[in-house]
Protein backbone atom coordinates (compact mmCIF):
# COMPACT_ATOMS: atom_id res chain seq x y z
CA UNK A 1 0.00 0.00 0.00
CA UNK A 2 1.62 3.37 -1.10
CA UNK A 3 0.19 6.43 0.90
CA UNK A 4 0.50 9.87 -0.51
CA UNK A 5 0.28 13.12 1.98
CA UNK A 6 -0.32 16.23 -0.05
CA UNK A 7 3.05 17.93 0.65
CA UNK A 8 2.05 21.44 -0.94
CA UNK A 9 1.72 22.95 2.72
CA UNK A 10 1.49 22.05 6.53
CA UNK A 11 1.74 19.43 8.66
CA UNK A 12 3.24 16.38 6.69
CA UNK A 13 5.86 15.34 9.48
CA UNK A 14 3.67 13.75 11.81
CA UNK A 15 1.23 11.91 9.68
CA UNK A 16 3.99 10.84 7.95
CA UNK A 17 5.11 9.46 11.60
CA UNK A 18 1.75 7.91 12.32
CA UNK A 19 1.36 6.29 9.02
CA UNK A 20 4.56 4.60 8.77
CA UNK A 21 4.22 3.62 12.32
CA UNK A 22 1.37 1.72 11.23
CA UNK A 23 3.25 0.12 8.72
CA UNK A 24 2.17 2.07 5.75
CA UNK A 25 4.83 3.41 2.28
CA UNK A 26 4.43 6.70 2.59
CA UNK A 27 5.41 9.16 -0.20
CA UNK A 28 4.55 12.48 -0.27
CA UNK A 29 2.56 14.39 -3.46
CA UNK A 30 3.00 17.53 -5.16
CA UNK A 31 2.46 16.51 -8.95
CA UNK A 32 0.01 14.73 -10.93
CA UNK A 33 2.26 12.03 -11.72
CA UNK A 34 2.86 11.85 -7.63
CA UNK A 35 -0.84 11.38 -6.74
CA UNK A 36 -1.42 8.83 -9.68
CA UNK A 37 1.00 6.49 -8.02
CA UNK A 38 -1.12 6.00 -4.54
CA UNK A 39 -3.79 4.39 -3.49
CA UNK A 40 -4.69 6.53 -0.77
CA UNK A 41 -4.18 10.12 0.29
CA UNK A 42 -4.08 12.01 3.29
CA UNK A 43 -4.34 15.93 3.27
CA UNK A 44 -3.32 17.41 6.12
CA UNK A 45 -3.56 20.69 8.51
CA UNK A 46 -2.16 24.13 7.27
CA UNK A 47 -4.13 26.88 5.97
CA UNK A 48 -6.48 25.43 3.48
CA UNK A 49 -6.34 28.66 1.10
CA UNK A 50 -2.54 28.36 0.53
CA UNK A 51 -3.40 24.46 -0.21
CA UNK A 52 -6.10 25.26 -2.70
CA UNK A 53 -3.92 28.00 -4.49
CA UNK A 54 -0.93 25.88 -4.32
CA UNK A 55 -2.74 22.95 -6.16
CA UNK A 56 -4.11 24.98 -8.98
CA UNK A 57 -0.83 26.23 -9.56
CA UNK A 58 0.99 23.07 -9.74
CA UNK A 59 -2.30 21.34 -11.85
CA UNK A 60 -3.38 18.55 -8.93
CA UNK A 61 -6.23 20.47 -8.01
CA UNK A 62 -8.88 18.93 -11.35
CA UNK A 63 -6.64 15.54 -11.11
CA UNK A 64 -7.12 14.62 -7.24
CA UNK A 65 -11.20 16.12 -7.88
CA UNK A 66 -11.36 13.52 -9.97
CA UNK A 67 -9.67 10.84 -8.34
CA UNK A 68 -11.49 11.70 -4.71
CA UNK A 69 -14.88 11.27 -6.86
CA UNK A 70 -13.85 8.26 -8.22
CA UNK A 71 -13.39 6.63 -4.92
CA UNK A 72 -9.59 7.05 -3.71
CA UNK A 73 -9.86 7.00 -0.30
CA UNK A 74 -8.75 10.24 1.72
CA UNK A 75 -8.40 11.47 5.35
CA UNK A 76 -8.71 14.73 5.50
CA UNK A 77 -7.72 16.78 8.70
CA UNK A 78 -8.58 20.37 9.69
CA UNK A 79 -7.79 22.27 6.72
CA UNK A 80 -7.73 19.17 5.11
CA UNK A 81 -11.44 18.60 5.72
CA UNK A 82 -12.40 22.09 4.63
CA UNK A 83 -10.83 20.96 1.44
CA UNK A 84 -12.91 17.88 1.11
CA UNK A 85 -15.77 19.80 1.39
CA UNK A 86 -18.64 19.94 -0.74
CA UNK A 87 -19.86 23.51 0.50
CA UNK A 88 -17.96 26.08 2.00
CA UNK A 89 -18.89 29.07 4.53
CA UNK A 90 -16.36 31.73 5.12
CA UNK A 91 -13.81 30.64 2.73
CA UNK A 92 -11.06 33.13 1.53
CA UNK A 93 -11.30 34.86 -1.64
CA UNK A 94 -11.89 32.64 -4.87
CA UNK A 95 -11.47 29.52 -2.58
CA UNK A 96 -12.08 26.22 -4.33
CA UNK A 97 -12.58 23.04 -2.63
CA UNK A 98 -11.79 19.12 -4.18
CA UNK A 99 -15.14 17.85 -2.62
CA UNK A 100 -15.48 14.42 -2.30
CA UNK A 101 -17.82 14.94 1.51
CA UNK A 102 -21.56 16.23 0.97
CA UNK A 103 -21.25 18.51 3.72
CA UNK A 104 -21.00 22.41 4.63
CA UNK A 105 -17.93 23.63 6.62
CA UNK A 106 -17.09 26.68 8.31
CA UNK A 107 -13.51 27.83 8.27
CA UNK A 108 -12.31 29.45 11.55
CA UNK A 109 -15.58 28.38 13.07
CA UNK A 110 -14.33 28.62 16.90
CA UNK A 111 -13.81 32.25 18.13
CA UNK A 112 -10.99 33.70 19.37
CA UNK A 113 -10.64 32.48 23.11
CA UNK A 114 -10.89 29.29 22.00
CA UNK A 115 -8.58 29.66 18.53
CA UNK A 116 -7.04 26.55 20.03
CA UNK A 117 -8.51 23.64 22.71
CA UNK A 118 -8.09 20.15 23.54
CA UNK A 119 -11.07 18.05 24.25
CA UNK A 120 -12.51 14.63 24.76
CA UNK A 121 -15.04 13.83 21.53
CA UNK A 122 -17.76 11.42 21.34
CA UNK A 123 -16.86 8.29 18.37
CA UNK A 124 -19.36 5.85 18.58
CA UNK A 125 -17.30 4.02 15.70
CA UNK A 126 -14.33 3.73 18.03
CA UNK A 127 -13.41 1.47 20.64
CA UNK A 128 -11.36 1.47 23.88
CA UNK A 129 -10.00 5.08 25.29
CA UNK A 130 -12.22 8.26 24.54
CA UNK A 131 -10.54 10.27 21.94
CA UNK A 132 -8.48 13.01 22.80
CA UNK A 133 -8.57 15.67 19.87
CA UNK A 134 -6.71 18.86 19.14
CA UNK A 135 -8.39 21.75 17.35
CA UNK A 136 -6.29 24.65 16.27
CA UNK A 137 -8.10 27.16 14.70
CA UNK A 138 -10.38 24.22 13.52
CA UNK A 139 -13.43 24.07 11.38
CA UNK A 140 -16.35 22.72 12.20
CA UNK A 141 -19.24 20.87 10.13
CA UNK A 142 -22.46 22.69 10.51
CA UNK A 143 -24.21 21.10 8.26
CA UNK A 144 -24.61 17.18 6.85
CA UNK A 145 -26.18 15.77 3.44
CA UNK A 146 -27.66 12.24 2.66
CA UNK A 147 -24.48 11.09 1.17
CA UNK A 148 -22.18 12.15 4.42
CA UNK A 149 -22.47 10.50 8.19
CA UNK A 150 -21.02 11.89 11.46
CA UNK A 151 -18.78 9.62 13.09
CA UNK A 152 -17.05 12.11 15.51
CA UNK A 153 -19.32 14.76 17.93
CA UNK A 154 -18.20 17.71 20.32
CA UNK A 155 -19.34 16.32 23.93
CA UNK A 156 -22.35 19.40 22.57
CA UNK A 157 -23.52 17.41 20.00
CA UNK A 158 -21.82 19.77 17.17
CA UNK A 159 -20.07 17.42 14.01
CA UNK A 160 -16.59 17.39 14.15
CA UNK A 161 -16.16 15.10 11.75
CA UNK A 162 -17.62 13.09 8.96
CA UNK A 163 -17.60 10.16 6.55
CA UNK A 164 -18.55 9.29 3.10
CA UNK A 165 -17.67 5.80 1.78
CA UNK A 166 -13.33 5.94 1.88
CA UNK A 167 -13.36 9.67 2.40
CA UNK A 168 -13.02 10.88 5.58
CA UNK A 169 -12.89 14.15 7.25
CA UNK A 170 -11.47 15.44 10.44
CA UNK A 171 -11.90 19.35 12.17
CA UNK A 172 -9.33 18.15 14.54
CA UNK A 173 -5.52 16.97 14.37
CA UNK A 174 -5.75 13.24 15.30
CA UNK A 175 -1.83 13.14 14.67
CA UNK A 176 -0.82 15.62 16.76
CA UNK A 177 -2.20 14.03 19.79
CA UNK A 178 -0.83 10.33 19.56
CA UNK A 179 -4.11 8.79 18.28
CA UNK A 180 -3.88 6.61 15.24
CA UNK A 181 -7.46 5.19 14.92
CA UNK A 182 -8.46 7.32 12.69
CA UNK A 183 -5.13 6.41 10.38
CA UNK A 184 -6.23 3.05 11.17
CA UNK A 185 -9.91 3.18 9.86
CA UNK A 186 -8.53 5.12 6.66
CA UNK A 187 -6.05 2.17 6.05
CA UNK A 188 -8.54 -0.10 5.97
CA UNK A 189 -10.58 1.64 3.66
CA UNK A 190 -7.46 1.78 1.67
CA UNK A 191 -6.91 -2.29 1.80
CA UNK A 192 -10.61 -2.59 0.90
CA UNK A 193 -10.16 -1.05 -1.90
N1 LIG B 1 -7.73 27.73 9.82
C1 LIG B 1 -7.05 26.90 8.88
C2 LIG B 1 -7.61 27.03 7.47
O1 LIG B 1 -8.42 27.84 7.21
C3 LIG B 1 -7.08 25.44 9.29
C4 LIG B 1 -6.25 25.26 10.53
C5 LIG B 1 -5.57 23.92 10.62
O2 LIG B 1 -5.48 23.15 9.65
N2 LIG B 1 -5.01 23.64 11.76
O3 LIG B 1 -7.22 26.30 6.60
Amino acid sequence: MRIGILALQGDVREHRRVLTALGAQVETVRRPAELAAVDGLVIPGGESTVIDRLARLSGLHEPLRAAIAGGLPVLGTCAGLIQLAERLRDGGPGQETFGGLDATVRRNAFGRQTESFETDLVVPDLEGPPVRAVFIRAPLIEELGPAARAVATLPDGRIVGARQGAVLGLAFHPESAGETRFHELFLESVRRR
